[in-house]
């Protein structure tokens, strides 16, 4: 886990206000779901045989015997889905397009970029199967990973088919790898038989190198997938969103359907990286327990975008403060505190009343790169005067308190 200090946490504040920038643009919602969530719904939604729901999946302590089993969210596609039904948001009409910020926890190994608890940006579309809506949400990403100024950015796309064409490309699969299964990762032999999809994921040598051999499940997708697959790439042509298609690129669950995408930032080793990814997922909810109801959304990391953005964004970061009210010894802190009131109509200000030398605050005041500095002296308080003193010029003249907010422009 790692701290977001006040330094780094402006250019964070950014970066999150283009996601809501971006997302409301698309008429997104926001929603925000509990980081805790029932365990089952977690193994179901995520799926136990994968990392995020399995081996890294944070378990709560059970507080009594009858407690629910819960967990830290690893993500937030199932939350949103339970949220979506149990908040009857379909009832006015679909699509309804949900997005949402926040963190997720993961008992992942420690290593560069990956964090037990980061945070997503997360946005979902539910009630509507057709590819304009995939492509829409992934011209949304993109739009996003443009404004906050991250260049050199690739978007990989493909199709992994539905119940119609993809299990007669899974028996492909099997059949291609299980005369292979000595020479795959130990996990991948396992996975063999029950998730073959999973094999395609792999990023070990041994497994990366036979999948250039494996089939391809473009090659084998049904006239619907085919025909979806095109409308994306035909929309993201249309959006000027470049793209390449992958036929190895995966989701490992069963409830995924047609569109996957992933956008990957070229690093300096020259491999890729994943920023975020997404797809379509029509089975969760039923598998999940809900009514059937298509779906379909992505999820973007920050620390890893945010890792990878360039120089400052937006210009050097602003001192906290713009203006300090000075104030003698022996004048009543009330006398600062409502001058600071004054000044806050207009600007970020604060009162120094610590027991130190009108000098000794000045000197802080310059620390801090305040713009201003209003003095107030013991015999001003009864006439309500201050010197209102311009730290840039040096210039200095004398106010009403009164006259503040408008001295200040
Ligand atoms: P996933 O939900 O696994 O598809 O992850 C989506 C994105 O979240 C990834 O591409 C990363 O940018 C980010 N992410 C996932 N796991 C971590 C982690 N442990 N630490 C930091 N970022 C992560």
């Amino acid at each position: 886990m790692r701290d977001i200090l006040p330094a780094e946490r402006a250019r964070w504040r950014q970066v999150e206000e283009r996601a809501h920038h971006c997302a409301a643009r698309h008429g997104f919602e926001e929603i925000e779901t509990p980081i805790i969530e029932s365990a089952m719904l977690i193994e179901r939604g995520v799926g136990e045989s994968s990392d995020a729901g399995g081996k890294e999946l944070y378990r709560l302590q059970p507080m009594t015997e009858a407690s629910v089993p819960l967990v830290l969210r690893p993500e937030a596609t199932a939350g949103v889905v339970r949220a979506y039904h149990e908040g009857h948001l379909g009832a006015g009409g679909v699509p309804v397009r949900l997005y949402s910020l926040g963190s997720m926890f993961r008992h992942d190994r420690p290593q560069a970029g990956r964090y037990r608890q980061f945070h997503q940006f997360n946005v979902e579309v539910l009630g509507e199967g057709s590819g304009a809506i995939d492509a829409d949400l992934i011209e949304l990403g993109w739009e996003w990973l443009a404004a906050v100024g991250l260049e050199g950015v690739g978007l990989e796309l493909n199709s992994i088919g539905d119940e119609s064409c993809r299990p007669a490309y899974l028996d492909l699969l099997r059949a291609y790898y299980r005369p292979l299964q000595d020479r795959l990762h130990p996990d991948c032999r396992r996975r063999l038989e029950e998730s073959p999809l999973r094999l395609l994921d792999c990023k070990e040598a041994g497994c990366v190198a036979l999948k250039a051999r494996a089939p391809r499940i473009t090659d084998h997708l049904c006239a619907d997938c085919a025909r979806s697959l095109a409308e994306v790439r035909e929309l993201l042509q249309g959006a000027g969103v470049p793209h390449r298609v992958n036929p190895y690129l995966v989701r490992g669950l069963d409830y995924y359907t047609r569109t996957v995408f992933e956008f990957q930032r070229d690093n300096d080793e020259g491999a890729q990286s994943a920023l975020g990814g997404g797809g379509r997922y029509d089975g969760l909810s039923a598998a999940l327990g809900f009514a059937d109801t298509p779906g379909s959304g992505f999820a973007m990391g920050l620390e890893r975008i945010i890792a990878n953005l360039p120089g400052e964004l937006g210009g050097e970061p602003r001192p906290p403060l713009d203006l300090l009210v000075l104030i003698e010894e022996g004048v009543v802190s009330s006398a600062g505190a409502e001058v600071a009131r004054r000044a806050r109509q207009r600007v970020a200000a604060a009162a120094d009343a610590s027991p130190r030398s009108l000098k000794a605050k000045m000197r802080s005041a310059s620390r801090a790169g305040v713009r201003w500095v209003a003095l107030i002296a013991a015999g001003d308080v009864e006439g309500r005067r201050l010197r209102l003193r311009d730290m840039v010029s040096g210039e200095q003249r004398e106010l009403d308190w009164d006259q503040l907010p408008e001295a200040l422009g």
